[in-house]
């Protein structure tokens, strides 16, 4: 029901990385293309910390604002990101998990759909205090309002999850424009249905997350990455624990 996109996406080289630009046509898409841009740019790239992570969010966060300074009509632009990295950690190579915002990675394990990333957003606050539930925060009016995006001057901090290699584990990178669709059990049913932890064709399960995002309102962009792992690198540890442990945040 949109008649541009203001999402952007990458995949590649061990990164992935989904945006939800904001500051309408023109601008929106500009902040969002800019911030996966700058986070692809870790693609390939051997021996990545959290650290050149959190510093290259940091880095989009300043080329958006350096962006707004030579083109002042885009002034306001703002974008989300959430995303996906495999990086060096104490005991080999792990993922790491990362957003600002309010668009979302979830991880599938053991037949289990969980969100790994928590949103900056108005409704969340209401629902850590108590004050609404989950279920009510699905149609509460304020549920667009994001409390922390790129494109402002002072980036709070990038929050990280970083957990150990699983064989066969899949994550779900995605704006808003699904999981405002689709209940995270509807998104777990789905990935049940692809076949769980023998997935093999993430692109299909993309597609298929989309399709039943438009068909339940697509009222806004749906962008979907799906990242379905084989098995775990050659020098992982083996998993220690199935909790999500938050590293260290930066600052930009
Ligand atoms: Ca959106």
């Amino acid at each position: 029901m949109r008649s541009h996109n203001e999402d952007a996406a990458r995949a590649e080289g061990g990164v992935f990385v989904v945006a939800d630009g904001m500051g309408g046509h023109a601008a929106g898409e500009v902040a969002s293309r800019i911030a996966v841009d700058a986070v692809a740019e870790l693609a390939g790239r051997p021996d990545l910390s959290v650290d050149d992570l959190v510093a290259q969010v940091g880095e989009a966060n300043r080329r958006i604002l350096d962006s707004v300074a030579e083109h002042p009509a885009r002034s306001g632009m703002g974008t989300t990101v959430t995303g996906l990295a495999v990086v060096r950690g104490e005991g080999g190579r792990e993922w790491a998990v990362f957003n600002v915002g309010d668009s979302r990675t979830y991880r599938f394990a053991d037949g289990r759909l969980a969100q790994v990333t928590v949103d900056h957003s108005h409704v969340q606050e209401l629902v850590d205090s108590g004050i609404i539930t989950p279920e009510q925060a699905r149609w509460h009016p304020g549920r667009n309002v994001v409390t922390r995006v790129l494109g402002r001057p002072a980036l709070r901090s990038v929050d990280v999850w970083l957990l150990p290699p699983q064989p066969g584990q899949v994550f779900v990178l995605c704006s808003d424009g699904l999981s405002n669709e689709l209940t995270d059990a509807e998104i777990e049913g789905i990935l049940t249905e692809a076949g769980g932890e023998v997935l093999v064709d993430a692109q299909a399960v993309a597609d298929e997350l989309v399709r039943r995002a438009v068909e339940a309102g697509g009222r806004d962009n749906v962008t979907v990455v799906v990242v379905a792992t084989g098995g775990a690198p050659a020098d992982a540890v083996a998993p220690d624990s199935e909790a999500p442990r938050e590293a260290p945040t930066g600052h930009a």
